[in-house]
């Protein structure tokens, strides 16, 4: 069935980068790119830098998203960002319900599936995220806890919504701390995610990109892209480094 699905690897910048920085970073994406194949490669990078994305990756190889949206179409919101100011740039994707959003902005899994409507209703590629604590692992509760992010996804715009998007795995204790969810505890979470979703739609469970993240880089991104139901990455650190994030990307294209 994976045959089916192509490796997405997406970079997430979250608040880093500068214009200079920017710049560097994508010229060696594009030149370490230009000749790859065999993978999709994204980069999510904060709203300011949308329209610098969208002039230097135009005619790349690479696609280019944001890493919020607002659930909202347009209005006195100060301060948000619409679907439709993405499209304006170009975007592809739209990351939805990180866990940073969740914790940091408290978000939960009912503005998250609205988000993930609100970038669809634009054609937005949503990116949603699911992932457990350290705690919830700890207790047993991983299984639960990813299973009510993504019924709280599906239930308001039926499963077919999913056909439309691309579920990114982050386990919370992985992000941003070095340590990675081995190669067998990420399929695990993964496979129970696909099967979720095959109980209700067998074709959307099939075709659905699940990406893990949280602490990919260029040494441990095969082992991760070997298992069955590893689709690609949603990569933060490594993002921000070209040598890393190309290891991954080449890992991505020489991994089926
Ligand atoms: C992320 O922010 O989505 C992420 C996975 O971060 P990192 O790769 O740094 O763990």
């Amino acid at each position: 069935m994976s045959e089916m699905r192509r490796k997405l690897v997406v970079g997430n910048w979250k608040m880093h980068g500068s214009l200079t920085e920017n710049e560097a970073l994508l010229g060696a994406l594009k030149a370490g790119l230009a000749s790859a194949h065999g993978f999709q490669g994204a980069v999510c990078v904060p709203f300011p830098y949308l329209a610098q994305a969208q002039a230097l990756l135009t005619g790349s190889r690479i696609s280019w998203g944001a890493q919020d949206v607002s659930e909202r179409a347009k209005g006195a919101y100060t301060g948000e960002v619409c679907g439709a100011m993405l499209k304006d740039f170009g975007c592809h994707y739209v990351i939805v319900g990180h866990s940073e959003r969740r914790t940091l902005h408290g978000e939960d899994n009912a503005l998250v599936a609205r988000k993930m409507r609100a970038a669809q209703a634009q054609g937005l590629l949503p990116i949603v995220c699911v992932g457990e604590t350290l705690a919830q692992r700890s207790s047993g509760a991983t299984e639960a806890v990813v299973c009510e992010q993504l019924d709280a996804v599906i239930a308001p715009a039926g499963v077919q919504s999913l056909a439309q998007a691309v579920v990114a795995y982050e386990p919370v204790w992985a992000i941003g701390t070095g340590k990675t969810a081995t190669p067998d505890e990420a399929q695990s979470v993964h496979a129970v995610i696909r099967a979720r979703i095959a109980v209700i739609d067998a074709n959307v469970a099939a075709g659905l990109q699940i990406l893990y993240g949280g602490s990919v880089k260029g040494s441990n991104a095969m082992a991760l892209f070997k298992m069955p139901d590893i689709d690609g990455a949603l990569v933060g650190g490594a993002a921000l480094d070209a040598t890393e994030f190309l290891a991954i990307c080449q890992a991505a294209g020489a991994s089926h």
